[in-house]
């Protein structure tokens, strides 16, 4: 049987395996089903199974589906993992319980602005675009930590943790190396790695959460997705 819920628990399985391989309990790596693209029709097993933690890379589509589906299954957290205009940071905020694609002064001075302005804290990341590709959003490797710093010090924003999107057509495992290596210099404690091609290789090297997407829940149309985003169809 290949339903979405099928395709979740095989996913879970593998995360666990994994883990184990590389000497981590099954427990220290979270799945955040990236949901982007699919319905709340199509979301709603994934609920009924369990799953509680979600991405989105559109602030605008999660709002179409998440309050009302908030409204029906408890616990939910929702993480942004797209760009973030500066003009959207009132809206993120208001919805997403994390920011994972934090990546420059503007964006960071207007979260920290909308946080106090509704006293909400949705817990942050910053996108670290290890490859240097002109098209992806994210800070340089070479910015990271020092950007991380002024996160803290200029605006008063705590870091959870460093994501990153591997370059399509390279092996992912130095970009995660190096989003580890950048995570310690900077002193956060989180990674948000690895997707549906490359996850169980992200947990090896030490992705505390990974965003899977079409092994879940199917393959997209392309048409819906970002040019930003690494998609494998
Ligand atoms: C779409 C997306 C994912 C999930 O991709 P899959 O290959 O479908 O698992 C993960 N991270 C980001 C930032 C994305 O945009």
């Amino acid at each position: 049987m290949d339903s979405v819920v099928s395709r979740l628990e095989a996913v879970k399985a593998n995360m666990a395996a994994a883990a184990a391989e590389a000497g981590r309990t099954a427990g220290e790596v979270s799945l955040v089903a990236v949901s982007k693209t699919f319905d709340a029709d199509e979301i709603r097993p994934v609920l009924t199974a369990g799953q509680r933690v979600f991405g989105e890379n559109r602030v605008q589509e999660a709002e179409s589906k998440w309050p009302g589906l908030r409204v029906e299954f408890e616990g939910i957290e929702l993480h942004l993992i797209g760009p973030l205009q500066s003009n959207k940071a009132r809206e993120a905020v208001a919805l997403f319980d994390v920011i994972e694609t934090v990546d420059r002064e503007k964006i960071a001075k207007e979260l920290a602005r909308e946080m106090a302005k509704q006293d909400r804290h949705p817990r942050l990341y910053v996108q670290v675009n290890t490859g240097e590709e002109p098209q992806k959003a994210g800070v340089g490797p070479r910015e990271a930590v020092e950007f991380v710093q002024r996160c803290r010090d200029v605006h008063g924003l705590a870091i959870e943790g460093l994501m990153c999107i591997p370059p399509l057509d390279e092996n992912p495992g130095p970009h995660f190396a190096l989003l580890e290596k950048l995570a310690r210099q900077a002193g956060v404690e989180k990674l948000s790695m690895g997707m549906s091609g490359d996850y169980e290789t992200a947990i090896a090297f030490g992705a505390t959460s990974v965003r899977v997407g079409s092994a879940i829940f199917g393959t997209r149309e392309q048409v819906h997705s970002t040019p930003v985003s690494r998609s494998r169809q």
